[in-house]
């Protein structure tokens, strides 16, 4: 095994630290100078903040506890619907009020955003919480 003088290209010995032809110095440890790896291309991750939207900063500020309070109490009427926008549905539970289900369904969704996390309640009903 012999490596190479890097001035001339001659061959060298192994353990040699200085070149027999031309004098210029040789590293002695070959793996540092071939075994380098290639220098990787840095990756740069940029970190994108969560359910960006050009849209949201006009989502209306809306309250999760005042929501939450709406359907459980008057989940019947659908007044948390309104509330969060939802016109449509809202108006579906006040037709059904009579049957007691918008009143279970509001329970449940009282409590669905109580326990829900900030970011997924704004996503959910397209609004900030203020
Ligand atoms: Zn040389």
């Amino acid at each position: 095994m012999s490596k190479l003088c890097p001035q001339c290209g001659a061959p060298a010995p192994e353990n040699t630290t200085k070149c027999e032809y031309c004098g210029a110095a040789i590293a002695n440890n070959t793996t540092s100078a071939t075994a380098q790896p290639a220098p990787q291309p840095q990756v740069v991750y940029v970190r994108q903040p969560q359910g960006v939207n050009p849209e949201r900063a006009n989502w209306p500020v809306k309250n999760k506890v005042v929501a939450a309070l709406l359907a459980i109490l008057l989940g019947s009427l659908g007044i948390h619907k309104f509330y969060l926008g939802q016109s449509g549905k809202g108006v579906l539970y006040l037709l059904f009020f009579w049957t007691y289900i918008p009143s279970l369904l509001g329970l449940i969704e009282g409590i669905t955003i109580l326990c829900s996390n900030d970011e997924n309640f704004q996503i959910k009903y397209k609004c900030r919480i203020g």
